[in-house]
């Protein structure tokens, strides 16, 4: 097993016709079939093959319609959040109807697993300075961590909150925020290793941006969709520049995977919460600290650092 920080390699499952560019409406799912099966046997295989285990962000829609694909994610150890119910990213919800957006994927994933849900990511990381209040609403349903603030505005400028901390922190009492990671490139910041990142830059840019965070002891929070390991899943006619987003380097995507996989430690968003609680612990410790069992984990930064008072303008590197 490689050495240094551990990563979380995370996926959210949802199906291709779910997916923000294509703009596939809504009374058109029931129509689509379901393609899921195929790419999350291909993940189950490799992540037993380098005996990794990862956070798998499920949409309720799909849970509902295909709970075996939730149990077998399960039964393999894996860990299961939530993706919320519909697929609607948080700055087209009013606060109560992400609430009940929420409660929905939540219910629906834990009366299948039959477990307590700890984790949440937003569609399309759409959680921003104006949509805050879903932070909030995460605490107050008990989730553990979010993984939905893009610590850099996006190059087409739908999400991002630029400026935001680049390694975990806590925002609410329990409530930890591990954001997308971003890599930077002749001066510049950009997304890197999630999604239409990880299959349009060439891999060079995305193993850049593992190195860049492990050498800041900064865990990658590398994100991938079932259907980014689908190349002949359907063509959409959507405009052109969002199926170029949405199809361009799909053959690619199953390598790159493996390459990570080879290269790199990951575990869970839960497990690594875990590592970054403890970490803390034996910081506060008021006696000489002992080299952690943890400090592997990326939470080496959180030594001797402020945490950020609750809000993500709090929390913004200034
Ligand atoms: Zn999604």
């Amino acid at each position: 097993m490689p050495r240094g920080v551990v990563n979380a390699l995370t996926f959210d499952v949802e199906e291709w016709f779910h997916a923000a560019n294509l703009g596939v409406p809504r009374d058109r799912w029931e129509s689509l079939a379901s393609r899921l099966d195929g790419p999350i046997d291909k993940i189950l295989a490799l992540l037993e093959c380098h005996a990794t285990r990862a956070t798998f962000f499920v949409l309720g829609w799909v849970a509902d319609r295909h709970p075996q694909i939730v149990l077998r994610i399960h039964r393999r150890g894996h860990e299961i959040a939530s993706h919320g119910y519909w697929h609607e990213p948080v700055t087209a919800q009013s606060r109560d109807e992400f609430r009940a957006d929420l409660v929905a994927s939540k219910d629906s994933l834990e009366g299948i697993t039959g477990e307590a849900l700890t984790g949440y990511r937003a569609p399309s990381y759409s959680i921003g300075k104006d949509t805050e209040w879903a932070l909030d609403e995460l605490q107050r349903q008990g989730f553990l961590y979010d993984s939905s603030v893009y610590p850099v505005r996006a190059p087409h400028g739908r999400y991002g909150v630029a400026g935001a901390p680049l390694r975990p922190y806590r925002i609410h009492p329990e409530l930890w925020e591990f954001p997308l990671p971003t890599v930077a490139v002749f001066g510049h910041r950009l997304p890197a290793a999630t999604g239409g990142y990880l299959r349009l830059w060439p891999m060079a840019v995305t193993e850049q941006a593992l190195k860049q965070n492990r050498r800041s002891g900064i865990p990658t929070v590398v994100n991938i969709h079932p259907w980014e390991m689908d190349p002949d899943h359907p063509r959409w006619p959507a405009p052109w520049w969002r199926r170029a987003l949405h199809y361009n380097n799909l053959h690619g995507t199953e390598g790159k995977l493996s390459r990570l996989l080879a290269a790199y430690s990951f575990t869970t968003l839960a497990a690594l919460r875990e590592s970054c609680e403890r970490q803390e612990a034996v910081d506060a410790r008021p006696v000489t600290r002992r080299k952690s069992a943890y400090a592997h984990a990326g939470c080496d930064h959180l030594r001797g650092a402020p945490i950020p008072a609750a809000g993500l303008d709090a929390a913004l590197v200034r």
